[in-house]
């Protein structure tokens, strides 16, 4: 059966960095008669500069009948100056709430060979495989009420509000044991229980559903302590799941672990397993057009798709073992290079070539 799969380029080196994901998926199609057809779409400072929106409705309407969506980046300066409802992130935010994208998957490894590239010691982060899931479309982001309002005293004062329902809860932590059931079966869960009463029906809902996947161990930390852990030891989580706010701060920390983010993947599922899949960087307008940005995070994303929305495990694993063995051979772009005899500087598509002859 066909699969398909929306490719929304985006702006900066988002155009670059999707094409050699796409040899990618071309090679696994023909290899291993994946059957994925794609269709390609605009998002942001494109579909400005072609609809006068950053998304268009129809391309909404594509998405949701699509298996899956590969998103390369949205933005770059000259969009920064429009009004702030039509700029190119807007149409990120459409397409998330558009979708129900409630769950937002981000993960943390650092290959052995790019273990220098850390700001934290080598042993410390040398094989470092963490998943963080973090809730993308509750909390205090979208809380009410919220706002700025004049006290009797004249000082103005600004307030937001952390809310999250039981069903809420409920559906970011089953994603996040099955999760875990695919991987090591360890679950940790980050609040702060101790001093936000959101927090502490966040725990409880844990330790209900937990019931049902007696398979995984589940543990607590306040964000403050899983904060300290994850820059102390970060091999010690498996899997985190958290809520918005939290998740935001901790998957930035964790990124960082890995020293290098063309190398990062990430995913944002909604219940029905929809997925929009897409690398943790930007559009890096700094770079784009000069043939050096990095692919790998694209078609690690690429990855994920294949693992987590289309079920396809056997091509997923081909492509993490095809990566592993490019930079096995010593293999870099410009942002993860360094000046070493058995080191070899390569273009972005050079990277994609190398990736596919693995294949
Ligand atoms: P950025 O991630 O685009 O770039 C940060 C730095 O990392 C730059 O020096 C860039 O050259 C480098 N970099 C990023 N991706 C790389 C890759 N694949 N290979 C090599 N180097 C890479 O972040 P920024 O500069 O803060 O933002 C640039 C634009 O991207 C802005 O318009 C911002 O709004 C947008 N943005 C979009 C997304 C998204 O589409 N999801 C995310 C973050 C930022």
């Amino acid at each position: 059966m066909s699969k398909n799969l929306l490719l929304l380029a985006g702006d900066g080196i988002g155009p670059e960095i999707v094409a050699e994901a796409k040899k990618v998926i071309d090679k696994l199609n023909q290899k291993m008669s994946l059957g994925i057809e794609y269709s390609e779409g605009l998002i942001g400072g494109c579909s400005i500069d072609a609809h006068g929106v950053p998304l268009t409705d129809e391309t909404i309407d594509i998405a949701k009948k699509s298996d899956a969506i590969l998103l390369g980046a949205v933005g770059g300066p000259k969009w920064d100056t429009l009004e702030r409802a039509i700029r190119p992130e807007k149409g990120l935010l459409k397409i998330r709430a558009g979708l129900d994208l409630f769950s937002n998957l981000r993960p943390a490894i650092l290959y052995p060979q790019l273990a220098d590239a850390s700001s934290l010691k080598k042993e410390l982060v040398a094989d470092l495989d963490l998943m963080i899931v973090r809730e993308l479309t509750g909390g205090i982001y979208f809380g009410e009420p919220r706002g700025v309002r004049t006290l009797e005293n004249g000082e103005r004062q600004g307030y937001n509000t952390m809310v999250y329902s039981e069903s809420e809860i409920e559906r970011i932590g089953r994603n996040a044991f099955e999760i875990a059931q695919k991987r090591d079966k360890r679950l940790c869960s980050v609040e702060k229980a101790n001093v936000l009463e959101v927090s502490g029906l966040w725990r409880e809902v844990m330790e209900r559903i937990a019931k049902d996947y007696s398979d995984v161990a589940l543990e607590h930390l306040y964000v403050d302590n899983a904060a300290m852990q994850l820059v102390r030891a970060p091999k010690q989580f498996d899997v985190m799941v958290t809520s918005n706010l939290f998740g935001d701060i901790l998957s930035d920390c964790a990124a960082m672990l890995t020293g290098s983010i063309g190398m990062l993947p990430s995913a944002s599922l909604n219940s029905e397993g929809l997925g929009m899949y897409e690398p943790v960087h930007g559009s890096a307008p700094d770079i784009a057009g000069k043939g050096i940005a990095n692919p790998l995070a694209t078609i690690l994303s690429v990855e994920m798709m294949l693992r987590y929305s289309l079920n396809m495990s056997d091509a997923a694993d081909a492509i993490s073992s095809a990566v592993g063995k490019v930079l096995d051979k010593g293999l870099r772009t410009a942002d993860i290079y360094s000046d070493e005899v058995s080191i070899t500087k390569v273009s972005t598509t050079e990277m994609g070539d190398a990736v596919v002859a693995e294949l």
